[in-house]
C-alpha cells in the first residue's frame, strides 16, 4: 500500500501528495505503541471501524451533546478519529487520549498491558457520560411485567443508541413457583467457553442463555414465600443492540489459579442470528455480520493484541498491529487467538464528515 507521511511533505511536491489523498485509504491509520499499549490500539481500531460512531465525531454532531465540565476524553476521542480517518499519516499517536483517560484510570498510564475488554467498557462509559441527555419516559402500566422495574427517566447517548442491549432474567422460586423478572443493560457481552479445544460461538451463546439453577450458597429469598429457595433463572434479550460486542472468556482466573483457554472457537462472518435467545415480540433485526476483532496472543500477563477490522469503503478486511497494517483474506480471520467480537445488525455507510457544508 503506498502512503505518506507528513516529513515527506514539502513545498515541491504537494502537488503529488495532494493526487495521493485518496479516500481509500481513509480511516486505515496504524497507532503507535507506547509501550504495551497494543490492548488500547486494537480496541481504538475497532471503534474506529464503526461508521455510525466515526461520523457522530467527524461531523461535529457530538458538540451540541457534550457535557462541558466532563467532556475531555470524547474531545480527545474526536480528534483521534479525525486524524485516523482525515489525517495525512501512515501512523498517528494516541498519546494525548491515552493522558486523558488516564488521568481517570491510572492504569492506562502503566506501561504494562492490560485487559482490551476492561479499556473497551471505561471507554464506551466515558464517552456515554459525556455525551449523554435524559428524557422522561411515561410508565408502561402496573402489570406484573418484565417492564415495570424501568425507570421513568432514561438517558442515551450515540453509545447506548449503537451498543446498549437489555437482558431480561427470569426467576422461579421452585418452591411456590412465583415468578419474577430482573433487568440488566449490557455493552458487552462475557460469553463462557464451554468446550477446551473447539466450539461454535453459537454454542457460547448456548451456554450463556441456557437455563440455570441458583441453589446453596445462590439461592433467593423469595418474596412469596419469605424464605430463600432454591430458583431457576434464564437470561433472554429483551432488547438486541445494534453493534453486539462479544467478550470470549478466555482468561479462567480462580484465587492464584491463572489459566488462558486456547480453544477454537467458529465464529461467523454473516448471517449470526441471535434470534433464539431474543424476546418473540423484539426480533426485529436478529441477523448479524461480523465487522471487526480484537485478538490476543501470548499469556495472561504479557501477550499481544492486534486488531482485524472490516474497512466501510473497500469493503476489505486489515490486520491492525500496532503502526503495522496489512491487507488480510476472510479466509484467515478465524483464529484461536479471537477474544473480542464485534457484529452489526446493519450495513454501515461511509463516514461522512460535514453534512451542512
Ligand atoms: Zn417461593
Amino acid at each position: 500500500m503506498k502512503r505518506w507521511s507528513k516529513d515527506a511533505l514539502s513545498s515541491e511536491n504537494l502537488n503529488e501528495t495532494h493526487e495521493e489523498t485518496n479516500p481509500q485509504y481513509q480511516g486505515l491509520t496504524g497507532l503507535r505503541n507506547l509501550g504495551n499499549t497494543c490492548y488500547m490500539n486494537a480496541v481504538i481500531q475497532c471503534l474506529c471501524s464503526i461508521s455510525p460512531l466515526v461520523e457522530y465525531f467527524l461531523s461535529g454532531k457530538y458538540i451540541t451533546s457534550l457535557d462541558k465540565d466532563n467532556g475531555e476524553i470524547a474531545t480527545a476521542f474526536a480528534y483521534l478519529m479525525n486524524e485516523m480517518w482525515l489525517g495525512d499519516f501512515d501512523c498517528v499517536s494516541p498519546e494525548v487520549f491515552r493522558l486523558v483517560i488516564g488521568e481517570q484510570y491510572p492504569t492506562f498510564l502503566k506501561k504494562t498491558q492490560q485487559d482490551a475488554q476492561e479499556f473497551l467498557i471505561h471507554v464506551l462509559n466515558e464517552l456515554h457520560e459525556a455525551l449523554k441527555k435524559s428524557s422522561k419516559r411515561r410508565n408502561q402500566g402496573t402489570t406484573s411485567t418484565a417492564w415495570e422495574s424501568r425507570p421513568s427517566v432514561t438517558e442515551s447517548s450515540i453509545i447506548t443508541r449503537l451498543f446498549e442491549g437489555h437482558l431480561s432474567y427470569y426467576v422461579m422460586c421452585l418452591e411456590c413457583q412465583t415468578t419474577t423478572y430482573k433487568n440488566e443493560i449490557f455493552t458487552v457481552l462475557s460469553l463462557p467457553i464451554p468446550y477446551e479445544t473447539e466450539c461454535s460461538l453459537e454454542e457460547c451463546l448456548e451456554c450463556f442463555f441456557q437455563q440455570d439453577m441458583l441453589t446453596w450458597n445462590n439461592q433467593i429469598t423469595c418474596s412469596s414465600c419469605g424464605t430463600k429457595q432454591d430458583a431457576a433463572v434464564k437470561a433472554s434479550i429483551a432488547k438486541a443492540p445494534k453493534t453486539v460486542i462479544f467478550h470470549l472468556k478466555r482468561f479462567d482466573c480462580q484465587g492464584s489459579y491463572k489459566k488462558k483457554l486456547t480453544t477454537d472457537i467458529y465464529y461467523p462472518l454473516n448471517n449470526l442470528d441471535l434470534s433464539p435467545y431474543i424476546y418473540p415480540l423484539f426480533r426485529k433485526n436478529p441477523k448479524y455480520s461480523l465487522f471487526a476483532v480484537v485478538n490476543h496472543f501470548g499469556d495472561l500477563d504479557g501477550g499481544h493484541y492486534t486488531a482485524f477490522c472490516k474497512h466501510t469503503i473497500s469493503q476489505n478486511w486489515y490486520n491492525f498491529d500496532d503502526s503495522r497494517i496489512s491487507e488480510i483474506a476472510e479466509s484467515a480471520l478465524q483464529t484461536p487467538d479471537a477474544y473480542l467480537l464485534f457484529y452489526s445488525n446493519q450495513s454501515f455507510s461511509v463516514p461522512v464528515k460535514n453534512q451542512s457544508c
